[in-house]
């Protein structure tokens, strides 16, 4: 850097003495005075080089510089120095600018590079604290619905219409099946082949889980825990079938799971005995149905609803190894926002 300066500030002089003619910073009178110093220095040689060949000749005393040739050469001194001095001052003005330039250019480096890193939200929530339900939608922007949507669940089902709500067709077989405890609940993926109907449209049962308490209220009513059955139709549409649970007896299905729970959270299961989800319907069909989201994030909005009215029975042992692993995994019930609830007669 020291040499490049350097370098800029000879660079500067010899300019500065070349531009000489257009150097604004001199006045005319200190310009002729320049040229004339330059012609005074040459015919100085001349004279000094014609006088040492002639004292080498005839050893004669050398000229004496008028008066008017010694203010010139004073004049001509003073008029390098000042070219000097602001080749310079020119040398550090354009040294600070390059560093200014440098330096801005660096931080529009800097700046443009952070902006290239995408940015990365956190995928991390639970029921409670700072991650919890209240602050879904603030965690993530793709999460956004769980705090702005307006068709969120669970809700309280209450004020139904009560219609001749058409029958659910169930095509539900024994099949191959996984358990994983995936940190939020205990979930069972199904085996391909298991069918819902309803509204002219079929889905197919992909999973079910786990919530405690039931994240459904029934006028106000909680249960103990809730299974969510999540289907899904060939265009993506969801149905999600909700069975309450309240204490009984022993629920089969519900024995084959526990039964073959994975020892580490995240690690998955897969038995080699089917598992039959038709032993999870109750014996009576009715049901409440309404538009709403899936109750955890994204909170994604379009699901239709589906809330057998006659509650499973699970045994207390069965309830109690569940809130072992989850004493409370459920969202609190959202505004129905004026939606319809429907149920049948
Ligand atoms: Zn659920």
């Amino acid at each position: 850097m020291r040499s490049l300066l350097t370098l800029i500030a000879c660079c500067c002089v010899v300019s500065a003495a070349a531009g000489t003619e257009k150097d604004p910073l001199l006045s005319p009178s200190t310009k002729s005075a320049v040229v004339g110093a330059a012609g005074v220095t040459a015919s100085m040689a001349a004279a000094s080089g014609a006088s040492s060949a002639s004292s080498a000749a005839s050893s004669a005393p050398p000229r004496k510089l008028t008066e008017r040739e010694k203010e010139a050469q004073a004049e001509a001194d003073l008029t390098a120095r000042i070219q000097e001095r602001l080749a310079i001052m020119r040398a550090n003005q354009a040294a600070r600018v390059a560093a200014a330039a440098k330096a801005k250019k660096q931080a529009a480096v800097k700046e443009a590079a952070v902006a290239a890193i995408p940015k990365v939200y956190s995928n991390v929530w639970s029921y409670e604290g700072e991650t919890g339900p209240a602050n879904w939608g603030k965690i993530n922007p793709a999460w956004a619905k769980c705090g702005s949507g307006n068709r969120q669940s669970p809700i309280d089902l209450r004020d139904g219409m009560k219609v001749d709500l058409e029958q659910i067709t169930f095509d539900y077989h024994p099949s191959s099946f996984n358990v994983t405890d995936n940190g939020h609940t205990v979930q069972v993926m199904v085996g391909s082949g298991n069918f819902l109907t309803v509204g002219n449209r079929t889905y197919e049962l992909i999973q079910f889980h786990f919530h405690r308490p039931s994240e459904e209220r029934i006028n106000g009513k909680g249960f103990e825990m809730v299974v969510h059955m999540v289907h899904k139709d060939p265009e993506g549409r969801i149905a999600m079938l909700a069975l309450l649970l309240e204490r009984g007896k022993p629920q089969p299905v519900i024995q084959t799971v526990w039964n073959n729970l994975p020892l580490e959270k995240f690690d998955t299961a897969a038995p080699s005995e089917p598992l039959d989800p038709q032993d999870l319907l109750p014996a009576k069909r009715e049901y409440y149905t309404f538009m709403g989201s899936m109750t955890t994030p994204p909170c994604n909005e379009g699901v239709l609803w589906l809330v057998m009215k006659e509650p499973l029975q699970a045994s207390p042992q069965q309830m109690a190894l569940f809130s072992r692993l989850y004493p409370l995994n459920a969202r609190p019930v959202q505004p129905s926002g004026g939606r319809i609830i429907k149920e049948s007669n």
